[in-house]
């Protein structure tokens, strides 16, 4: 199967990535958000990191116009009627999830694969939701999607070999991702053993261990990571990382899965990190 038209549900931190991705690999892309603010807000941010990579000399204005447009923004569930592949990046909720899929089952021509870039929740219960499981997957990209080479496929229980050969092609060749394959598990690999990382920094902090900057520059300087754990908090979304924690808590009923209270409480007070412009750091300036 040919792809040849892509679908992006939601267009916040991730989903407004994939869009720059599969509009800059030359695909027509259509997204779709809930309301007209949050739909600007994503294609600003799209335009943003586009006109970044032309100051930076990685993309040539040509083809930051030619890219910018193949995009085409929407509220309507029914702009994803002729799409062949159908990328679901909307928050981590498996409720919320289950209902996007049986719309897209509904919208979507029959031929077309559905994908959730879920971090933590289930694909096969995603595909429960739709009467084509077969072409059900898990397409698990990283933050920020230009950037990152990483694409985490997940097969779920019913996933056929045309359907996973067809987006791997895509992932791989198409878009120029290095694939990993991980089994339908809670936090498949990257989060099944960044997940309790992240949690054990917060729990360090909250602790009193050190301070939320020895703790980034322990960890930055003595593992020699890009960052430390409570800066790639706020990179990541702290609400974000709860839905996952929380997600993973209910599926293993393992402690190291455990949110903090800290962690519950900062996002309750709505510091989310470097989206709403507070999170561990201030980034208000
Ligand atoms: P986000 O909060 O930045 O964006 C989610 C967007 O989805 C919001 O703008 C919201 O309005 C929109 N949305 C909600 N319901 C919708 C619907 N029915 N239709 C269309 N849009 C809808 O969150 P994010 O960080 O982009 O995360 C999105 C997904 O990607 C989650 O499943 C998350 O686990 C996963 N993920 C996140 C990261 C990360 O680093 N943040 C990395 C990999 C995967």
């Amino acid at each position: 199967m040919e792809i040849r038209k892509v679908g992006v549900v939601g267009c916040g931190l991730m989903g407004s990535g994939i869009v720059e991705v599969v509009a800059k690999a030359g695909y027509p892309v259509v997204v779709r958000e809930i309301n007209d603010d949050l739909l600007n807000k994503g294609l600003a941010r799209i335009r943003g990191s586009m006109s970044k990579a032309v100051e930076r000399g990685k993309l040539s204005p040509a083809d930051m116009d030619a890219a910018w447009s193949r995009i085409v923004g929407t509220t309507d569930m029914y702009a994803f009627d002729e799409c062949d592949l159908v990328i679901e990046a909307a928050i981590e909720n498996l409720d919320l999830k289950k209902e996007i899929f049986a719309q897209l089952d509904q919208i979507t021509p029959p031929h077309a694969i559905l994908a959730s870039n879920t971090s933590s929740l289930s694909i096969t219960v995603m595909a429960a939701a739709t009467k084509r499981p077969d072409k059900v997957l898990g397409m698990h990209f990283f933050n920020p999607v230009p950037v990152m080479p990483l694409l985490e496929m997940v097969r779920a229980l019913l996933t056929s070999d045309e359907t996973f050969s067809t987006a791997r092609e895509f992932g791989e060749k198409k878009l120029g991702k290095t694939v990993v394959i991980a089994k339908d598990n809670p936090g498949f690999i990257v989060n099944l053993l960044l997940v309790p990382f992240l949690l054990d920094a917060v729990r360090a902090l909250e602790l009193g261990v050190a301070t939320k900057e020895d703790i980034d520059t322990g960890v930055k300087l003595g593992l020699n990571h890009p960052m430390g754990p409570l800066t790639l908090l706020d990179f990541v979304g702290l609400d974000t990382t709860l839905f996952i924690a929380d997600a993973m808590f209910e599926e293993f009923k393992d402690p190291k899965y455990a949110a903090p209270p800290l962690l519950r409480r900062m996002v309750t007070a709505g510091l989310y990190g470097r989206k709403s412009g507070r999170g561990f750091y201030d980034y208000s300036k």
